[in-house]
C-alpha cells in the first residue's frame, strides 16, 4: 500500500506490514477499493476532492494510539476527521493515513455536576440529545450535523454564546493522544499549557479522543425560529435588527440574513427563489419573557413566513440543517464586527442583490455578551472585541459555476471588510485563506500557541490543520502554515 510521508515522499508499506497493523485495530481499516472509503474521504464541502492512502475508523482510544504510533514508526502523514464539516477540508489529505473518528459518538451526562463527556466523533446533535434529557446544554453551534471536536478546537459559536462565551470557554478537560502516542489529560490542573492551546488552536497538538463540556440550564422548551419578508423590506428589517440586537438580553440571539428564499414548506411556493430578508431569533430564557422579547419581530410589517414560536431546544438546534446539505460546493468569507453600522446594512443589501446562486446568503450573527467579558488570553479563541460575525456564504451545485460564485463572495468581502474588528473566525476560513488570515484569527495568541506546539508536537506531526509551527521547523505548504516570528496583529 502506497502512502505519503511527513516529508512529502511516497512510501510503499507492503501488505504484511499493513496486515499486521490491521490485526491490532478494533475498528475497520479501509483501503481505497473497500466499501465505505468514499464516505470517509468525502467531506461536507463538495469542492474538496482528496484521497487518503487508507482510513482507520477508530473504535476507541487504543485504536487512536495504535494509529499514531504506526504513523510515527513509518513517518506517515496523518489527518484526522471529526464531523468533516470544515469548509477548507482540513480533515482530509492526499496520501495520508486518515483517522476517521465517526464511530466514536458516545455521550455520558453527569447532571449533578453539569458535565457531559463526549467522544471526539460526536456531532452537535448527539450531545444536545443527551444533555437535553436533563434540561442542560453545552455551548455548541447552529447546525446539528457539525462535529463537536473541530468546532470546539477552533473556538465555537452558537445560540448560547451570548450567555456563556465561545464553546472553548466552556470546556472542563480533554483527553488527547499526543505526537509520541501517549494518552494525556488536558485540564486546568493537568497539562494546563496543552489545555489552553486546545481551546482555539485547532488540531495542532494531538488527536482529541474525548471532551468534557460544562453544561448550563437550557430548555427543553424555549422560543425560536425565523420570520421572513420580501427583500424590498430589507432597509427597515435590517434597521429593526440593528436596534433590537443592541438592547437584546443575553438570552436572546438574533441573526439577520438575506438570500433567495429556499424551497422550505413554511414559505409560500411562489416565493421560492425570490430574494428575501429574514431574522432568526433564539431566546433560551423563560418562554413567557421570550415571547414578549420577540414580539416586535413577529408584528413587524407583512411577513411572508413566520415560524418563530415555542419549540424545543433540540428542534431549534437542527432548524437550519436542511439549508446546508453535504456535497454542495461552498465558499465563505467572514469577519468579526464590533457593531452593526447603517452603512454596513446598505452594503449587505447591495451585495445580496447580486447573489449568483439560489443557495447563497449574507448573514449577520450576533455574538456580544459573555465572550467580551473574558481576558484576551483566556483561550486562544480570543477575539474578545467581536460583537457580531459577518459571513458571506456561497453555495452552489455545479463546478462550472465556481468562478462566478467565488467572485461574488470575494467582491462582497472586499467591499465589507472595512467594517471588521480585524479578526476573523478560524473555523470559517476557506482553502485559499493563507497564513495572514490565520494570524488575523488567532492574533496575539500565536506566539504562545507556538510554544505549546514546540513542547507537544516539535516535529509537526499534526499539520493537516491551520498549522502553527515555530519558524524553520518544516511543514507542508498546504494547508496554510503560520511561521511564528513574522509580523502579526496583536
Ligand atoms: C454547515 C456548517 C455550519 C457550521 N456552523 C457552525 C456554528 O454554528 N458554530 C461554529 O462555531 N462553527 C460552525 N461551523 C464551522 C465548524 O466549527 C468547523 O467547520 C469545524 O472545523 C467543524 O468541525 P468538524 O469536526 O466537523 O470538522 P472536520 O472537518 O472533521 O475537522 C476540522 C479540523 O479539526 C480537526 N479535528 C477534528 N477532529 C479532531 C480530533 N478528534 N482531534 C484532533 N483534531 C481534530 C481536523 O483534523 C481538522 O483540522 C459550521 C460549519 C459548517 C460546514
Amino acid at each position: 500500500m502506497k502512502a505519503r510521508t511527513l516529508d512529502g515522499a511516497e512510501i510503499d508499506l507492503g501488505k504484511d506490514v499493513v496486515a499486521a497493523w490491521k490485526a491490532r485495530l478494533r475498528g475497520p481499516l479501509i483501503a481505497p477499493d473497500d466499501p465505505g472509503y468514499e464516505d470517509s474521504r468525502t467531506v461536507w464541502n463538495g469542492m474538496i476532492d482528496r484521497r487518503p492512502a487508507m482510513v482507520a475508523r477508530c473504535l476507541g482510544v487504543a485504536d487512536v494510539i495504535a494509529c499514531v504510533r504506526f504513523a510515527r514508526e513509518h513517518n506517515l502523514l496523518l489527518c484526522v476527521k471529526g464531523g468533516g464539516h470544515n469548509i477548507a477540508g482540513l480533515a482530509v489529505a492526499d496520501g495520508a493515513l486518515m483517522l476517521d473518528m465517526s464511530l466514536m459518538r458516545g455521550v455520558w451526562v453527569e447532571p449533578n455536576r453539569r458535565v457531559a463527556h463526549a467522544q471526539a466523533g460526536c456531532l452537535l446533535g448527539d450531545v444536545d440529545r443527551e444533555t437535553q434529557l436533563h434540561g442542560l446544554a453545552a455551548v455548541l453551534g447552529f447546525i446539528s450535523l457539525t462535529g463537536v471536536t473541530g468546532l470546539t478546537l477552533g473556538g465555537g459559536i452558537g445560540y448560547l454564546t451570548r450567555r456563556w462565551g465561545w464553546t472553548a470557554d466552556n470546556i472542563l478537560g480533554m483527553d488527547v493522544v499526543t505526537a509520541d502516542g501517549r494518552l494525556v489529560r488536558a485540564s486546568g490542573d493537568e497539562n494546563a499549557d496543552l489545555f489552553w492551546g486546545l481551546r482555539g488552536g485547532g488540531g495542532n497538538f494531538g488527536v482529541v479522543t474525548g471532551i468534557d463540556y460544562e453544561l448550563h440550564r437550557v430548555g427543553p422548551e424555549m422560543v425560536g425560529g425565523v420570520v421572513a419578508w420580501p427583500a424590498s423590506e430589507a432597509p427597515k428589517v435590517l434597521e429593526l435588527y440593528r436596534t433590537l440586537a443592541e438592547k437584546a438580553p443575553p438570552e436572546l440571539t438574533l441573526v439577520a440574513l438575506m438570500r433567495p428564499a429556499p424551497a422550505a414548506p413554511w414559505l409560500p411556493g411562489e416565493w421560492h427563489g425570490t430574494p428575501i430578508v429574514a431574522m432568526l431569533a433564539c431566546h433560551t430564557g423563560n418562554p413567557d419573557e421570550a415571547e414578549k422579547a420577540v414580539a416586535p419581530i413577529k408584528s413587524f410589517g407583512k411577513p411572508i413566513g413566520d415560524i418563530l414560536m415555542r419549540r424545543t431546544y433540540v428542534q431549534m438546534q437542527s432548524l437550519l440543517d436542511a439549508t446546508q446539505p453535504k456535497g454542495r460546493r461552498y465558499y465563505w468569507k467572514s469577519e468579526y464586527l464590533p457593531r452593526i453600522e447603517p452603512a454596513l446594512c446598505e452594503k449587505v443589501i447591495e451585495h445580496a442583490a447580486k447573489i449568483r446562486s439560489p443557495h447563497s446568503a449574507v448573514i449577520l450573527f450576533q455574538l456580544a455578551g459573555a465572550l467580551n467579558e473574558l481576558g484576551e488570553d483566556h483561550s486562544p479563541a480570543g477575539n474578545r472585541d467581536a460583537r457580531y460575525l459577518l459571513n458571506i456564504a456561497s453555495a452552489w451545485e455545479r463546478p462550472d459555476d465556481d468562478a462566478s460564485n467565488i467572485a461574488w463572495t470575494r467582491q462582497a468581502w472586499n467591499d465589507m471588510k472595512r467594517f471588521s474588528t480585524g479578526g476573523t473566525y478560524i473555523n470559517f476560513l476557506t482553502e485559499d485563506d493563507g497564513a495572514e488570515r490565520t494570524e488575523a484569527a488567532l492574533g496575539g495568541a500565536l506566539q504562545r500557541l507556538a510554544q505549546v506546539k514546540a513542547r507537544w508536537d516539535p516535529q509537526n506531526v499534526f499539520r493537516t490543520n491551520r498549522n502553527i509551527t515555530p519558524a524553520g521547523s518544516g511543514g507542508l505548504p498546504k494547508p496554510p502554515l503560520v511561521e511564528v516570528g513574522a509580523a502579526r496583529r496583536t
